[in-house]
């Protein structure tokens, strides 16, 4: 029997995780990638518990978490007055998942580690610097023109899976509307050597809630595995990109969480965030995946994670398809779960988290404080919290999904 094709565009974390998991789930694969290499910018660095379980079944686990730090902990600070309002225990979780951490990895390190066990894997191809530039579809196969250094040519599919992040160039030819909005203000992320655990005695990840400029810290390896710190912070729509990257915003934005130390600044980057949803996430036989489906901010660090959840549900409803143990209906599934989904928990937990970190209102900003409070000191509480920062119970609520 003819071996099936799934055509990825994008070999960011959600596209290479598609590829191996369609690899390994009996597919052809034909990865192809814009860039010549895979996007080494701080982005996303948090694994949630639902999300090592899912990377765990692609027989990379081990591998995988040698590559972040494990973080047992998250904390709540009150910025202004130093304090630690609470500070959760993933532990909480130990009956619930092999997992009861995340484990903080930079994103291109998960993306270069499939590319590596790709190339073991028969009847894979990938091909970066080569970019998907046209798009056709019929009853029975899919057709990408795709442009590289060899110039245009096709490459045909049974599924084509658009994991080609937030601009996505195939959600934008098939028409589809990105719904939601941009926040105005932009976020800066600084990337520095200095050691917050050492100096302040925060968690390896760690949100500062300020009416005046919240931040949030959180500690990766670094390529060097010698660890550095991201710190995070809203930077007002009416300040420039020049200013906001500058040493004089560092000084002000760092300074009050370094007492007397050094910045020690090695990267400068600043973000537009979204919150946005694609209004379908299925054209036929192409599916949008990741970015290219939704984006939110990045606080929580949800986005990647439900990128990742996107593509391990997306590979099982099209081998459930083929086969033969569903309709179409098996495929338009995939949407209704998993578009439901990051509305529910992803965009509702994202905004959320922002508001609780800027709250200028005393009383309700005590009020979220004192929630934390009980939350950290009440096992069930704290258990239950978790699951859902987690995504544990999103995965289960979309298993219940028809
Ligand atoms: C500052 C910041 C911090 C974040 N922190 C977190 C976090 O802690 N946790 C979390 O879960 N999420 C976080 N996110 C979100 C996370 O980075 C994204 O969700 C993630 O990158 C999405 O992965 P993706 O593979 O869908 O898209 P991308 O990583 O954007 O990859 C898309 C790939 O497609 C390629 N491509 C684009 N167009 C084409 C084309 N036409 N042909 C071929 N290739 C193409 C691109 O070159 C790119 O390599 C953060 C985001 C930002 C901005």
């Amino acid at each position: 029997m003819r071996k099936k094709t799934v055509i990825v565009v994008g070999a960011g974390p959600v596209g290479t995780v598609a590829a191996l998991a369609a690899a390994q789930a009996g597919y052809g694969v034909e990865l192809i990638e814009a860039a010549e290499q895979v996007n080494t910018d701080p982005r996303a660095a948090t694994f949630h518990p639902s999300t090592i379980e899912m990377i765990a079944s692609l027989g990379i686990g081990d591998e995988f978490i040698k590559q972040g730090l494990v973080s047992r902990f998250f904390d709540y600070w009150d910025k202004p007055k130093r304090r630690l309002v609470a500070r959760m225990d993933h532990q909480a979780l130990a009956e619930e998942t092999e997992f009861p951490f995340v484990v903080q990895v930079e994103q291109h390190k998960l993306a270069n580690l499939i590319l590596e066990k790709l190339k073991e894997l028969p009847d894979v191809r990938v091909r970066m610097g080569v970019e998907c530039v046209g798009l056709e579809q019929n009853a029975s196969q899919v057709t990408a023109t795709v442009f590289g250094k060899d110039g245009v040519s096709t490459i045909q599919g049974d599924w084509l899976i658009a994991a080609d992040g937030g601009r996505s160039f195939i959600r934008k030819s098939l028409g589809i509307e990105f719904e939601g909005y941009t926040w105005p203000e932009r976020f800066l992320v600084l990337t520095t050597l200095h050691d917050f655990e050492e100096s302040y005695g925060c968690s390896f990840r760690s949100y500062f809630a300020d009416p005046a400029s919240w931040t949030n810290l959180f500690k990766v390896t670094g390529d060097d595995f010698k660890g550095r710190w991201r710190a995070v912070f809203p930077v007002p729509a009416a300040e420039t990109d020049e200013e906001a990257t500058s040493d004089e915003s560092v000084s002000r934005r760092l300074g009050p969480l370094l007492d007397d130390h050094k910045p020690q600044v090695v990267h400068r980057n600043l973000y537009r965030v979204h919150q946005r949803v694609s209004k379908s996430w299925r054209e036929g036989r192409v599916f949008l995946a990741g970015d290219a489906a939704h984006v939110n901010n990045p606080i929580g660090g949800l986005g990647l994670n439900c990128g990742v959840h996107d593509a391990n549900e997306l590979i099982r409803t099209l081998t459930s398809f083929d086969q033969g143990e569903g309709d179409d209906d098996l495929l338009d599934r995939y949407e209704r779960r998993r578009k439901k989904l990051n509305i529910d928990f992803v965009q509702q937990q994202t905004i959320d988290n922002k508001k609780r970190l800027e709250e200028v209102d005393e009383a309700a900003r005590q009020s979220k404080f004192d929630d934390l409070s009980e939350i950290a000191a009440d096992p069930e509480r704290m258990k239950a919290f978790l699951r859902r920062t987690s995504l544990l119970d999103s995965v289960k609520q979309a298993q219940e999904i028809a």
